[in-house]
């Protein structure tokens, strides 16, 4: 290993803890600071400590899709303003590196230019998009007897089943409508109780359900396979898009949601809003300025990242299609973050598509 530079060359806090993360300890004094218990870098972990403050720290959101505002590279000067306390170990990257740091100017696509997605958001246009989409993604199965779990915040009869079926007042979700009520839930406990915006003030309490009989879901975690298409008109970016997003979003997924009823599906397998943050995983990853998705050798890495929602139409415990294994209390005990650290100093208002008069060139 070669060592470039060290946690300990570095001044700005969030930065010093990054690189202590991803260092290692190695004997010997640094060569650029002189520090013998810094945690050690080489250029590889140099530049995995970049990407991880510099692009993933600046991560900006739009209402579909999100890009880094700072990107960097070995053929750019850079270009930005670092605050002072940043300013000294961006020369210190610069230096021992070569890399240049930039503002970014993310593709149309990463911002949610991205066809299909535009079309469903008209509703002029939206109709062909949904039966796209019901008929191109795969059917998936609850077999009988799998078991899923569903939280409720305070029931007032927390032992009562009937108290985890789909809410009364039905509307108000990623998928209900009032005349399409769903009963949402996970194999996956993390989520199900991210999914609920708990606090450590809330009684909590779980129904394990299964299924009792097979129950075909359309699944939209699925990677869908486009030949010849680009993000710009990608069906499969579309809908990973979509359920990232928030609120707004929902007026979108219910019509799926309803157009997957109407097609005989018992309910939905969907990309849950808080993968990202359940896997760590980085959003709308891209390879020289085309997303991961479209990699075929990627797909088993991309999918790590989505963790798997149910949406089960109707009122699932009333009709029977679920049944209860038991009820438990949940008990929080212990809450803890996964942390990276980013820049002050690089806000912006969130990219929209309509901002863009043209595609910008991949910097
Ligand atoms: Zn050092």
């Amino acid at each position: 290993m070669e060592i470039s530079l060290c946690s300990d060359c570095f001044q700005d806090p969030g930065l010093r803890m990054d690189a202590e993360r991803v260092g290692i300890e190695a004997d010997g004094a640094c060569p650029v600071c002189g520090s013998a218990t810094g945690r050690k870098l080489d250029q590889q972990l140099i530049a995995s400590v970049a990407r991880s403050f510099f692009v993933w720290g600046t991560m900006s959101r739009s209402d579909y899709g999100a890009a880094p505002i700072v990107q960097f590279n070995e053929h750019q000067k850079t270009s930005i303003d670092a605050p002072p306390w940043l300013e000294p170990d961006l020369r210190r990257i610069e230096e021992a590196t070569g890399f240049g740091f930039f503002l970014y100017g993310p593709r149309l696509w990463m911002v949610g230019g991205v066809e299909p997605l535009e079309a469903l958001q008209d509703p002029a246009q939206r109709e062909p998009v949904i039966r796209r989409i019901v008929a191109e993604y795969p059917a998936g199965t609850l077999a009988a007897g799998e078991v899923f779990y569903r939280i409720r915040k305070g029931p007032a009869r927390p032992d009562d089943a009937a108290q985890y079926d789909s809410p009364p007042a039905a509307g108000g979700g990623r998928l209900d409508t009032p005349d399409n009520p769903v009963m949402y839930g996970s194999q996956d406990l993390q989520v199900c109780i991210r999914e609920c915006r708990v606090t450590a003030e809330d009684e909590l309490y779980v129904a394990s359900l299964a299924a009792t009989r097979d129950l075909k879901l359309l699944d939209l975690t699925h990677l869908l396979y486009e030949e010849h298409v680009t993000e710009f008109d990608s069906v499969d970016m579309a809908v990973h898009m979509l359920f990232l997003a928030g609120p707004h979003s929902y007026e979108i997924t219910r019509l799926i949601a309803q157009g997957a009823r109407a097609a005989g599906y018992d309910g939905v397998i969907y990309p849950s809003y808080f993968s990202l943050l359940r896997t760590g995983g980085m959003p709308f990853e891209t390879a020289y300025g085309i997303s991961l998705r479209r990699f075929p050798q990627a797909a088993g890495y991309e999918r790590a990242k989505i963790i798997p929602n149910l949406g089960l139409f109707g009122r699932p415990v009333r009709e029977g299609t679920v049944a209860p294994r038991g009820i438990n209390r949940i008990v929080l005990d212990r809450v803890e973050y996964g942390i990276r650290f980013g820049p002050v100093g690089f806000d912006r208002e969130p990219w929209r598509p309509e901002d863009f008069s043209e595609e910008p060139s991949e910097a």
